[in-house]
């Protein structure tokens, strides 16, 4: 059915003609979307000429909302964003324009990098068009037409988004369904431009579900409707490279991204060249090319710059940060860095931002830099953390509010129950007033009634104290593992001690949990998450607090322990999470944690320290059982540090101090 369509679809020739002074026919009409399509798509590399060009020679059959669009759409590209809000308040003043005046805020919020605010634009704009587009989709594909009363242009743009959104979360089975529907409702409207680019992002979200014979149909596809447009070329070869990277064929993707450099500089698509070339930064340096990195790099920052990119220009430094890394050039990657994290933290997801901080870490740790490593590892971890207190946040909300509707609905009750007595006493009254004789009796009854409701109003408030202490205790166990919580052991360090820790700690980390989540789904992970838990707690001592510390680690609290029973501690917890396979709905799995543990005050200077900094000492041993190869533990067993300045020395230079004997460590190895 495709192919059909594919046939149908328009050739690319005829996209600039002067204005008919005929009526403009809806037919016609459609054309001049599709033109204008390929106009907003050049934007991204020129949008000076393509305003330039709307203005002097307007698109034959085009309709004022099309040309305004594109102009809007425009101006977003060229950084305009004031006047291209301005031009969203004109399409909201024409008739059946209003989703297309959403869909430029869209465009707008996203070029800002407010993506949370693009989306619900996007989706503001889709509860106006949903109903037609849909039903157009199924007509049209039915009998190949252009969808009727459809804003193909506008519902193109918003599903965009907000597939982007799903795909971000995770939920690529929705991400297709949305890709799928852009491209019907491109398709339909014969829409070039908007096809290959609905078809290559099917190509990917195909890939990423491990669906490699639809991806290569969808990539051949997009390949068929883009013969004779470069810039569509070059689109189409991006998202190929893209797949094999997702395939994990870097000969391919590195070919494929070449491919696409020489279009897009031939077609002279600077800022599309740019962004491969920052792609291929990317590659070079994964690839352990980090000279070609930096060339890359070298090319594309003056036209990021130019264009005022912010994304790529944060890529791309950072990219290069981690090159000159790797070719030793430590000062200029500092400050490379730097100029990365100047460009604004918070518009990368933390996600993201994680990853890239582990790309740091590991390049220092390789270049034999360890304070750099050490600093990078604890600025991951810090962010980890804050990613998961925001989820926790987030599900005591949601208690909060399950709370109160309880209590609301108690409430509502109870005030039914008083209305529904006091007319009954009214209409005890009344009757009193008609039978003397009733009196005593209706009297009585209303006691009685009044003791019962005395007796359920004691009753709804036991309730209420009992839903309170559950509440309380819930913000304080992590509901997954319902093992304590950060905040929890917050409360006891607060508690017991506020100045200096005494006792030990024990950081674990699972090992490579990525793999489980990404191999076996998110499903899979939780339950080893569940699974490691209950096997921690089980290896310590009762009187040992185990705390979900973050997304996969766990941080035991040991008090009143000897450097021999923490050892032993540490052996057992290593043995009891490794030694056995953890069983899942897929199966079994081998899983491993490394640990870091530390008993305080530190032996042998007797070292007092806060409990924050004794957390980032048994940290910081982690990561020396990470980097010595994973499924071990490593203890800090002696410190000759008179004093915390002296610590925080030896804490940047661990290495050293261990060669000069100021730390002597521990090392357990796990189960083979
Ligand atoms: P390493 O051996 O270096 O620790 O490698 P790793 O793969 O374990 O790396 P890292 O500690 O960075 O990975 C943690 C991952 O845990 C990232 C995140 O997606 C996942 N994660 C965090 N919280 C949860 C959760 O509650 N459930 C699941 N399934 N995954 C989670
Ligand atoms: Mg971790
Ligand atoms: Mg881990």
């Amino acid at each position: 059915m495709r192919r059909a369509l594919t046939l149908r679809l328009l050739a690319l020739a005829a996209v600039l003609v002067p204005v008919s002074q005929t009526q403009a026919m809806p037919e016609a009409n459609a054309r001049a979307e599709a033109s204008l399509s390929l106009l907003v798509l050049r934007a991204y590399d020129q949008p000076t000429a393509v305003l330039k060009t709307l203005r002097a020679e307007p698109v034959s059959g085009a309709s004022q909302a099309g040309l305004l669009y594109a102009e809007a759409a425009a101006l977003t590209e060229a950084g305009r964003l004031d006047e291209a809000l301005a031009v969203a308040g004109k399409l909201g003043d024409l008739p059946g324009a209003q989703a297309r005046a959403e869909a430029v805020r869209a465009l707008v919020a996203d070029r800002r990098g407010e993506f949370p605010a693009a989306v619900a634009a996007a989706k503001r704009a889709w509860t106006l068009l949903a109903s037609r587009c849909e039903a157009a989709t199924t007509e049209a594909a039915a009998q190949s037409v252009p969808p009727r009363d459809c804003d193909v242009t506008a519902a193109w743009a918003v599903l965009r988004l907000q597939q982007r959104e799903r795909e971000a979360e995770g939920a690529l089975a929705e991400a297709v369904a949305l890709a799928q529907l852009s491209f019907s409702l491109a398709s339909s409207a014969q829409d070039v431009t908007r096809a290959v680019l609905s078809a290559g992002t099917l190509a990917m979200l195909s890939q990423q579900l491990e669906q490699a014979a639809q991806a290569r149909r969808w990539l051949a596809e997009g390949l068929a409707l883009a013969e004779g447009e470069p810039l569509l070329m070059a689109c189409i070869k991006i998202y190929e490279a893209a797949v094999a990277g997702v395939r994990g064929d870097g000969t391919s993707q590195r070919r494929n991204y070449e491919e696409a450099l020489r279009i897009a500089q031939e077609a002279g698509a600077v800022r599309t060249a740019a962004s491969v070339q920052t792609n291929l930064t990317d590659l070079h340096m994964h690839a352990g090319r980090p000279k070609e990195a930096l060339d890359m790099a070298r090319q594309a920052l003056p036209v990021v710059l130019d264009f005022k990119d912010l994304r790529l220009e944060r890529t791309l430094r950072h990219n290069t940060a981690v090159a000159l890394i790797m070719v030793g050039q430590f000062d200029a990657a500092r400050r490379e860095l730097a100029r990365s994290q100047a460009l604004g933290e918070t518009q990368v997801e933390p996600v993201r931002r994680a990853m890239e901080l582990r790309e740091v870490g590991e390049a220092w740790a390789t270049a034999g830099q360890p304070r750099d490593a050490i600093a990078v590892f604890h600025q991951e971890r810090a962010l980890t953390a804050q990613t998961h207190a925001l989820n926790r946040a987030a599900q005591l909300q949601a208690l909060r509010i399950k709370f109160d509707s309880e209590r609301e609905q108690r409430n509502l009750e109870l005030l039914t129950r008083e209305t529904h007595l006091k007319d009954q006493q009214l209409l005890n009254h009344d009757l009193a007033r008609k039978a003397a004789v009733a009196l005593g009796l209706l009297l009585t009854l209303s006691i009685v009634l009044a003791g019962v409701m005395l007796k359920r109003v004691r009753a709804a408030n036991r309730q209420l104290k009992a839903n309170q202490r559950l509440l309380r205790a819930q913000s304080e166990r992590d509901p997954l593992t319902d093992l304590a919580n950060r905040r929890f052991f917050q409360a006891v360090m607060a508690e017991q001690a506020p100045e200096k820790l005494e006792g030990a700690l024990m950081m674990i980390d699972i090992d490579h949990f990525k793999h489980v989540n990404d191999r076996y789904g998110h499903g899979a992970g939780d339950a080893v998450i569940c699974e490691v838990g209950r096997r921690v707690k089980h290896a310590v001592r009762a009187e040992d607090l185990v705390v979900r510390w973050g997304g996969e680690e766990f941080l035991v609290f040991a008090p009143h322990v000897s450097s021999d029973q923490l050892q032993l501690l540490a052996e057992r917890v290593l043995n009891s999470v490794g030694g056995s396979p953890v069983r899942t709905e897929t199966g079994e799995l081998r899983v491993t944690v490394s640990i870091g543990f530390a008993g305080f005050p530190l032996p042998s200077g007797q070292l007092h320290l806060h409990w924050e900094q004794a957390v980032e000492c048994a940290d910081t041993a982690l990561y020396l059982a990470k980097s010595q190869g994973r499924n071990r533990a490593v203890g800090i067993e002696a410190v000759e540090a008179p004093d915390l300045q002296t610590l925080k020395q030896l804490h940047g230079d661990l290495d050293a101090a261990c060669n000069a004997g100021q730390v002597r460590l521990k090392h357990i190895e796990g189960p083979t």
